[in-house]
């Protein structure tokens, strides 16, 4: 019995695929599962990050199948994008020719790992059928005020030529390709999720038993809600004869109103209209107008590392409740996005305000007092709780109390209100590139934008384009743009931006829970969704926690706003792993530290592949990649295989009767060790996911058997074990089921023997004057007399000729005599 992996793996996977093994079943009274690892993007091959991921969403997939779930395991191609389009340049390639047949060639490197996806499920989003639906839902997200077309400064990425959302910017970045951002004046097509933010917001509370937290406080974060004041600061006469008469005021919104009477100078956003209007018409000497410029050209996120930079603007304004004189600036610190682009400083109590001020020689005024009172020369800014000083009538209340009544009073006096600001921004979703999808409009002379009539969808990319890497394909187009206004009928443009990657992989889910034969007729189905929905296990890498995981939430609630669906959250529960090392760092082309998946199958094959990934660290925990580990696995899986010989023919009609009570001690520990790997199984697919603990019990259980010799004993073992092995290394284990119990193992739910964790004796401690002198072993239900005529016994010399005072029995622990 020799393990040939090549012949084992290529036999079943043929019949798997032959027999349409994985195919979810359209009885919708069946309990379902719906297992989804994030689903790949077309590049070319798959890496070991991927071999994770998806043998962590096989194994979830398997182990409910056979617990006899109706299980959903799709998987598909992220296809649209950029890699495409640098392929085409590179290697004068169309990007659908590049990505298609990548596609072939990654697919077939999935099916050898053996992973149980649904085959009929498989779409890639350029499909043109994918696009027609998504243009449908963005037409209707358009009708409902979910999507809005504005012109506004954006993050331009210059060699990728496109714009980024915020969310594409990593610390002044193109997440792409590293080059640093640039700040553009664009007009582009926005999605609404801020009015989503607090039910964004809310519902992460429902999700706090099943996503991992630092994801949860990763969007929190980003989500960013606060709540303060919004007050107008009236601008003095001056100043306001200054700006022309333009401007009478502006509003600054504070988390912090209990600080209002610290208040020592304001501060404005560079995008802020005043300074706009301030630099247009050169209102300030040439040296200040040309530092404002340079401020403005950094973007947001740059700003944020940057030292505090500012120019003042030699305008004042006058605080609302003392009437003083307030002098105003332009920060490089106050974010235009957020509460309106402008702050009222409080230097004593802020840190940005306090660095900015301490630089400019701006003054510091305490209006809050901790125990230690009145701080002389401050270092940094005071941020403790404390008392009001120099605050008019408030002076002497808490600070926490302050706030309440400071708000109170603005409003009371109508100078402000309450307000809750989020850090939120709308999703821009343009991109001036080729392969997208088209965003389905028509710009029309007379009737402005008009959205596409739904049944001129798809709108789909020519094919007869050349990317060369300037400018936007669609735009350059002969003749593509030229249409007809759906609305008035005469001769219109076509919008030649194209949707934003992320849209795509943001329903995704919702398209492989409709059923395929509907997919022509329909985009969504409801009655689908409702039973497959929400995804029950989702698996994936923590680089996606806000981008694809937001937007993802934020396309379920809008979807199901507009009628497709009935599910408010799409992933249930969250499982995000860990990069895949190698000498200490995540495998790169560039390091030349890369392990390629398919020599490791050609290799050992599918089955160690997949052993060694859910071996060897905890899912989601980083793994390091380890040859003699790799080695380790396939020597555990040959010997697993080559052992299951010891199964007889007679043993196959006897062994589900043994008598656990006439065994020997080796074979009572063997049923022990495989009925712990059993249970083990059941929690760590459904709770603790720490596969390697399970892989680790069943290679505990398999040398326990060897120690033994009962046949009926291996078979039971067997039965078990290829069983709950099967999720992790199918090929093997289906191989084994079929050949000694025709897959019955496969069909039953195993059940738990409590006899075998019965106990045969216990050990106890025989203490003497408190001290341990030997160790006894007894029945379980020994009497106390029993317990101690043995103990007694067992320690004659040390008792012989002593006499014993007390005798102290702690049940399952120790047995304690005091002599004399
Ligand atoms: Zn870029
Ligand atoms: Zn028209």
């Amino acid at each position: 019995m020799e393990y040939n992996s090549k012949n084992i793996e290529k036999k079943w996977q043929t019949t798997w695929s032959e027999t349409n093994a994985f195919e979810p079943s359209d009885d919708q009274t069946k309990e379902k599962k719906y297992i989804l690892s994030m689903f790949p993007y077309p590049s070319g091959r798959i890496h070991m990050g991927h071999v994770r991921n998806y043998c962590l969403g096989d194994a979830f997939a398997r182990f409910f199948r056979k617990s006899d779930f109706n299980v959903l395991h799709p998987i598909g191609w992220d296809s649209f994008g950029m890699p495409a389009e640098n392929a085409a340049i590179k290697h004068k390639l169309h990007p659908k020719k590049w990505t298609y047949e990548n596609i072939d060639y990654m697919r077939d490197e999935l099916k050898s790992l053996g992973l149980s996806f649904s085959e009929t499920r498989e779409f890639a989003t350029s499909d043109e059928l994918y696009t027609k639906w998504e243009q449908e839902f963005i037409i209707e997200m358009y009708k409902n005020d979910l999507l809005y077309r504005k012109s506004t400064t954006v993050n331009w990425c210059e060699p990728c030529h496109t714009v980024l959302a915020n969310e594409q910017v990593e610390e002044g970045c193109c997440w792409r390709c590293d080059t640093p951002v640039e700040q553009k004046e664009m007009p582009g097509y926005y999605v609404a999720i801020t009015k989503y933010a607090q039910e964004l917001l809310d519902d992460l509370d429902g999700l706090k038993e099943d996503w991992p937290s630092q994801v949860l406080t990763m969007q929190e974060n980003w989500i960013g809600r606060s709540e303060g004041l919004e007050f107008t600061l009236e601008l003095s006469k001056d100043s306001r004869f200054k700006l022309n008469k333009s401007f009478s005021n502006y509003s600054v919104f504070t988390t912090r109103p209990d600080t209002i009477y610290g208040v020592t100078y304001s501060a404005l956003a560079p995008e802020h209209p005043i300074v706009k209007f301030i630099v247009e018409h050169k209102l300030l000497p040439e040296n200040k107008i040309n530092a404002i410029k340079e401020m403005q050209k950094v973007s947001e996120r740059d700003r944020a590392t940057e030292d505090k930079k500012g120019v003042s603007l030699e305008i004042d304004v006058i605080h609302p409740l003392t009437g003083e004189t307030i002098p105003v600036w332009v920060a490089n610190f106050v974010l235009s996005s957020y509460g309106g682009g402008a702050v009222m400083a409080v230097p004593a109590h802020d840190q940005r305000d306090f660095e900015f001020a301490k630089q400019y020689n701006l003054p510091l005024k305490q209006v809050i007092v901790g125990s230690e009172g009145l701080i002389e020369k401050p270092t940094e800014a005071f941020t403790n709780e404390g008392e009001l000083i120099n605050s008019e009538s408030f002076t002497g209340l808490k600070n926490t109390k302050a706030k309440k009544a400071i708000l109170y009073h603005f409003e009371q006096n109508s100078l402000g209100s309450k307000k809750i600001n989020f850090k939120l921004r709308d999703w821009g979703v343009s991109r001036q590139r080729y392969w997208g999808a088209p965003l389905p409009f028509v710009h029309c002379d007379s009737c402005g934008l008009v959205p596409e009539k739904l049944e001129n969808l798809p709108i789909a990319l020519p094919s007869d384009v050349e990317i060369t890497g300037e400018g936007n394909p669609l735009d350059t187009h002969p003749t593509w743009k030229n249409c007809a206004c759906p609305k008035c009928g005469s001769q219109a443009r076509r919008e030649t931006d194209t949707l934003d990657t992320f849209v795509q992989s943001s329903w995704y889910f919702l398209r492989y829970a409709t059923n395929p034969k509907d997919w022509e007729t329909t985009g969504i189905s409801k009655k689908d969704s409702d039973y497959w929905m929400d995804v029950d296990q989702y698996i994936g890498g923590i680089e996606h926690a806000i981008l694809h995981l937001l937007y993802s939430r934020f396309f379920t609630k809008a979807l199901n706003k507009l009628g497709y669906t009935n599910s408010k959250e799409p992933f249930k529960k969250l499982l995000t792993q860990g990069m895949v090392l190698k000498d200490g760092a995540k495998m790169s082309k560039s390091k030349g530290n890369v392990v390629d998946p398919d020599l490791i199958i050609e290799k050992y094959g599918a089955d160690t592949a997949r052993l060694f990934m859910l071996f060897a660290a905890p899912p989601t925990k980083e793994l390091e990649w380890n040859d003699s580990a790799v080695d380790g696995s396939y020597r555990f899986i040959k010997k697993f295989f080559e052992r299951s010989a010891n199964v007889t023919k007679e043993s196959l009609e006897t062994f589900k009767n043994i008598n656990h009570k006439s065994l020997s001690k080796e074979e009572k520990t063997a049923r022990k060790k495989v009925y712990e790997a059993l249970q083990k199984s059941n929690e760590v697919f459904n709770k603790t996911y720490t596969f390697n603990t399970l892989i680790a019990s069943s290679m505990e259980a398999l040398n326990a058997l060897s120690a033994q010799k009962n046949e009926d004993v291996w078979t039971e073992g067997y039965y078990i074990l290829s069983n709950i092995l099967e999720p992790i290394i199918p090929h093997t284990c289906w191989e084994i089921s079929q050949n000694l119990f025709e897959k019955e193992n496969f069909n039953n739910t195993i059940e738990i023997k409590e006899e075998v964790f019965e106990l045969d004796s216990i050990i106890l401690a025989v203490t003497i004057n408190g001290k341990k002198r030997c160790e006894i072993e007894v029945e379980p239900n020994a009497s106390k007399e029993d317990i101690l005529s043995i103990a007694k016994e067992a320690s004659l010399k040390w008792i012989e000729d002593k006499t014993i005072i007390k005798e102290i029995v702690v049940p399952n622990k120790l047995v304690n005599l005091v002599i004399k």
